[in-house]
């Protein structure tokens, strides 16, 4: 069994000897970033500076591009590591796999030439997160680890989001607020749904749009909120959808129609939260049976939860041990954090 699989007090995943995953670690030679949210790249301009190696998918890298700036990664040790990929550093061989979370995450899986084997799911929504690969050690997010974290409905979310968005185009605009990934996620969903009205946006969503687009989401056609058409069409409430970040909710008039799009609802798929407001329960992370069952499938001899980035990390470590007769432990043994999680 490899020994060293923790993580750090400043939220590092550690795999192996030579990898830090998530956060920078004065120790580790080699930070792995899973994917562009701000929780997951701290410590990273450290890591540029001075770590051997910095690895990430291609379409992670050209997100953090839009999102930090593109001189970021200027003269920097990135290496690009494609799915089912690996890369070699010492006795580690490390391995990325697809995880259904935004575009380009990854799953992390660390060998050394023991055959001893650790992994990290990185976020992740267990439909679509394949192949879930077995292995001794395993440290797992806990967005969702409590089992208060469910969500038993069987509505098709994604049927009832365009319903709402098409029957209240017929009034004129609609805004649809939420985080960055799940924005491109609701656009496709409503392309694919053959809704053709402009999609409107600031720029720095429009930029992460074309970056989706370029790796194969269907977007179509994208609008920027101050070119003249954009404010033509918001102005004059013409029908088209308008996507901004969901730290801009208030500051749109409560006369607008609003739908929040988010994880953090279990009781219903569709509600009412405000006047002219709804809020869509679509969620890019597994709630917590899917966290189970994802543990269950990978098999591991031991389990570790991130109590990092999340406050559920030590009930979700008792419940595998309940449930799955795994040990696990929560990591770091702390509380509570309070970590803005996206930009
Ligand atoms: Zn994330």
């Amino acid at each position: 069994m490899i020994s060293d699989v923790r993580i750090s007090d400043r939220g590092a995943i550690l795999l192996g000897k030579s990898v830090a995953c998530d956060a920078y670690d004065e120790t580790r030679p080699l930070r792995v970033v899973t994917h562009a949210h701000a929780d997951h790249l701290v410590g990273l301009r450290r890591s540029l500076k001075e770590c051997n190696k910095v690895l990430m998918t291609k379409a992670t890298k050209e997100l953090i591009e839009v999102l930090k700036g593109y001189s970021i990664f200027d003269s920097s040790p990135i290496e690009k590591v494609d799915y089912g990929k690996s890369f070699a550093y010492d006795d580690d061989t490390i391995t990325f796999f697809k995880a259904n979370h935004i575009l380009g995450a990854a799953q992390v899986l660390v060998e050394n030439s023991n055959g001893d084997r650790v992994a990290y799911t990185g976020d992740f929504r267990l439909e679509g997160t394949s192949p879930i690969e077995d292995c001794d050690t395993l440290v797992v997010e806990a967005t969702y680890g409590s089992p208060s974290f469910r969500r038993s409905f069987d509505s098709d979310i994604t049927e009832l989001l365009v319903s709402l968005v098409e029957k209240r185009l017929r009034k004129g605009k609609v805004y649809v607020f939420g985080y960055y990934g799940k924005l491109q996620e609701i656009m496709q969903i409503l392309r694919c749904a053959h809704v053709y009205v402009p999609f409107v946006m600031p720029e720095r969503i429009l930029r992460i749009s074309e970056v989706c687009k370029r790796h194969g989401m269907n977007l179509g056609d994208l609008t920027l909120s101050s070119d003249e058409q954009g404010r033509e069409l918001l102005d004059k409430n013409l029908p088209c959808v308008a996507f901004y970040h969901m730290n801009k909710r208030k500051s749109i008039g409560v006369s607008n129609f609003k739908i929040c799009v988010s994880g953090w609802e279990f009781q219903l798929p569709c509600k009412k939260i405000g006047y002219n407001e709804h809020l869509i329960a679509l969620s890019d992370h597994s709630d917590f049976d899917g966290l189970v069952e994802y543990i269950r499938l990978s098999n591991p001899k031991k389990v570790i939860t991130d109590n990092y980035r999340v406050r559920h990390g030590s009930i979700l470590a008792k419940e595998i041990t309940r449930r799955l007769g795994i040990p696990a432990e929560a990591m770091p043994n702390r509380d509570c954090y309070t970590l803005e999680k996206f930009f």
